[in-house]
């Protein structure tokens, strides 16, 4: 088994869509922590924003095997119906990172509110390096319907 790599951000990344501003603040160990940021006419929730969800599953059919501690006893997927956006696109992206290879059952994530104003902090730990959590990232916000990267 590898040992995971550490690496430190030269500055950090983001990325600018439709939805959000998108950055990658930190990356440490095996931990990543982004700011999700929504635009300000942006839908911060999933409900309200033009996301099939069924689609979404069937592109990702791993996050049907998600788990989430929404108090409610919920499946994900009737989570992700209505959820922040920022926390689907958490998801999204503990999915692309099992998919392309980190160990599923190592990578957990959790996503806040900020004390800012409309900012959230997702945070995602697991077997990951710089360059796959960037792709990764990229990939998760094209799937939530942010063409323009
Ligand atoms: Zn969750």
């Amino acid at each position: 088994m590898s040992a995971p790599q550490t690496a430190a951000l030269r500055s950090p990344r983001r990325w600018t869509s439709r939805l959000a501003v998108v950055t990658l603040h930190s990356y440490s160990g095996n931990t990543l922590r982004l700011y999700y940021e929504p635009q300000p006419m942006a839908p911060t929730m999933t409900d309200e924003l033009n996301v099939d969800v069924t689609s979404l599953f069937e592109a990702l059919p791993g996050l049907r095997r998600h788990r989430c501690d929404n108090g409610r006893h919920r499946s994900f997927f009737d989570e992700a119906r209505h959820t922040e956006v920022a926390h689907l696109l958490e998801h999204v992206l503990i999915e692309l990172l099992a998919t392309s290879g980190c160990p599923r059952c190592q990578i957990q994530g959790a996503t806040n509110l900020d004390e800012a104003p409309r900012r959230y902090r997702i945070k995602v730990s697991g077997w990951v390096n710089v360059a796959q959590a960037e792709d990764c990232i990229e990939k998760a916000l094209l799937l939530l319907g942010s063409q323009e990267l």
